[in-house]
């Protein structure tokens, strides 16, 4: 599946229908992969919450605003094999160890200095085989933590420049055995061939501890490349009680998939205003260095109810 072409890639969580922000986001992942003459992935990060059909209407929307992806979709819930046989790997090599802290005792923890709020302070790290012993007697599940041996690791961004992460260690698998994100994002991005990863600047904080972890598995980081979030007239970020955000709101709501499009585009200034434009013309105009890096404010049609 991994070839020299490199691929980017799209990977939602089926959670609900896609809005206008995560359309615009897989609009410009789209833009970003195939400009470069790479390969797009779609994957669906279905461990977590999921809504029943939320996969097929997510894969339908992004094929009628003019996408595609070249195959094999992947599911994360079809490799909890996959990522069992990676955190083997990791356990094999001594990179992890077992944490039963709670939440509340990490906040509370006196942290090390320079560290950031909530970054793991190494509590569980040299517990003795006994004190192990003693705290899962005490009916603690603990959760599987990466054994970091470094302080920071830094990132290049195509939009943000260089961007350091203090790397604590942050979990692999958590108290109640599911693989936690930062852990599947790498292994699948790895097994998709991945190497330039487009998605909201939300996640540019994680960056540096993704890919940390890719270079301990073997896998060269991806290029990256933060795309500035969809707001709401408040100025936070979209969410479905903002209106009439997802297609079939907006169609309902009397806009069409083609001015969807056209919005989009011109949020990006890859159009002017009300100007029919496809994805595939939408390529020709496309370069990353003239993306507006502010936040889009969009201001959602009232929901029409049915
Ligand atoms: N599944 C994540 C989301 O929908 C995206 C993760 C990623 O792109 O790395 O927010």
């Amino acid at each position: 599946m991994v070839d020299s072409i490199g691929a980017g890639r799209y990977a939602p969580s089926p959670s609900g229908d896609l809005h206008i922000g995560n359309l615009r986001t897989a609009l410009l992942a789209w833009l970003f992969a195939r400009s470069s003459g790479r390969h797009f992935r779609l994957r669906f990060e279905d461990l977590d919450r999921t809504a029943d059909g939320a996969a097929e209407r997510q894969r339908d929307d992004l094929a009628a605003i003019g996408l595609d992806w070249d195959p094999p979709e992947m599911r994360q819930s079809s490799r909890l094999d996959v990522y069992a046989g990676v955190v083997t790997e990791l356990m094999s090599v001594g990179r992890t160890f077992e944490c039963f802290c709670t939440r509340r005792e990490i906040l509370e923890a006196p942290s090390a200095p320079h560290s950031p709020p909530g970054a793991y302070p190494g509590t569980c790290r040299h517990l003795t085989e006994a004190e192990r012993a003693a705290r899962r007697a005490s009916g603690r599940r603990p959760a599987i933590r990466l054994l970091s041996d470094t302080d920071t690791f830094t990132v290049t961004d195509e939009l943000h420049g260089a961007q350091t992460g203090t790397m604590d260690d942050f979990v692999l698998v958590r108290g109640d055995g599911t693989y936690a994100y930062n852990l599947v994002v790498v292994v699948d991005d790895g097994a998709q061939g991945v190497d330039q990863v487009v998605r909201g600047d939300d996640l540019l904080s994680s960056a540096p501890r993704q890919a940390y972890l890719a270079t301990l598995l073997g896998i060269r980081p991806p290029v990256y490349a933060h795309v500035p979030m969809v707001l709401n007239t408040d100025h936070i970020r979209l969410a479905k009680r903002d209106g009439a955000v997802t297609l079939s709101d907006l169609h309902a709501a009397g806009i069409t998939t083609a001015q969807v499009v056209s919005l989009m585009a011109e949020s990006l200034g890859l159009a002017s205003p009300g100007e029919p434009v496809s994805t595939q013309a939408l390529l020709q105009r496309f370069s990353p260095q003239r993306l507006p890096r502010e936040p889009w404010i969009f201001e959602p049609p009232q929901l029409v109810e049915d």
